[in-house]
């Protein structure tokens, strides 16, 4: 469904990607693999229209999407939930939610279904609904953040670094959850540091390292190859 075709991307006189080529199939859940600085994060401000590539093209399900503003890229079912969760911390848990139906604003009934599912796949939230989204804790946090992003109702879901910083237990439940969005039938680009876990609930993976992809494989191919393992695994 998403293609990116010989993309670069340049801060000023730097290039932050290089002939980046990949592709998110309809039903799939790809993950980007990556240390600190590799490109991730501007993969995925530019996937989603934060930034412009100077080169290359990315389609949607054959449509250049490359140049749409953020708005029109949620419309078209593309939504980022970015890392460091980027939520309003002094609004309400539900008023959170809230703006990630802002689209979808004028269909009342669809949003309050939406958000029943939301709820259902995070009900702690229906406990804290009214509780400023800045005193919940990380993991919490990280749900309001991903139900904002489901709230725009995805086709495809970017998660950039959904585990980070997260208790060890909370990371797994964060997994489970991400697994049961995909297996509802939504897309999801994945960039984790977390990369066990991660390709677990895989189908596929890219290495991305100094802004070009340096190796793609399925997940089986993926946890048993020993550079992979060995960079990002660490057994
Ligand atoms: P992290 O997980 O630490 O965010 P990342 O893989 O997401 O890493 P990016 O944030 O995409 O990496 O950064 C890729 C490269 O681009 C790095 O060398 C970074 O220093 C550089 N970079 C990122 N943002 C900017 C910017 N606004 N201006 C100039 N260079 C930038």
């Amino acid at each position: 469904m998403l293609q990116l075709d010989r993309v670069d991307v340049c801060y000023g006189s730097f290039k932050a990607l290089t002939q980046v080529s990949m592709t998110v199939g309809a039903g799939e859940l790809v993950v980007l693999l990556g240390a600190n600085g590799a490109g991730k994060t501007t993969l995925f401000n530019t996937i989603s229209g934060l930034l412009k590539p100077t080169a290359g093209s990315i389609t949607l399900e054959g449509k250049r999407i490359d140049g749409l503003k953020p708005s029109g890229l949620v419309a078209a079912g593309v939504v980022h939930c970015p890392e460091g969760r980027k939520l309003f911390p002094q609004m309400s848990v539900s008023q959170n939610l809230a703006l990630g139906a802002y689209l979808h604003r004028r269909d009342g009934e669809g949003n309050k279904r939406n958000l029943k599912e939301v709820l259902d796949l995070f009900p702690i939230l229906h406990d804290k609904r009214n509780q400023p989204a800045g005193s919940l804790s990380g993991g919490q946090q990280q749900m309001v953040a991903i139900g904002r992003a489901l709230m725009s109702r995805p086709r495809l879901l970017m998660l950039d670094e959904p585990s980070l910083g997260l208790a060890p237990l909370v990371v797994n439940q964060m997994f489970e959850v991400i697994s049961r969005i995909n297996k509802s039938g939504t897309s999801v680009l994945l960039a984790e540091q977390n990369a066990f876990a991660a390709l677990k609930i895989a189908h596929r993976a890219y290495v991305i390292e100094g802004g070009s992809l340096v190796m793609e494989g399925d997940q089986q191919a993926m946890l048993g190859n020993e550079a992979v393992r060995k960079a990002y695994i660490g057994a």
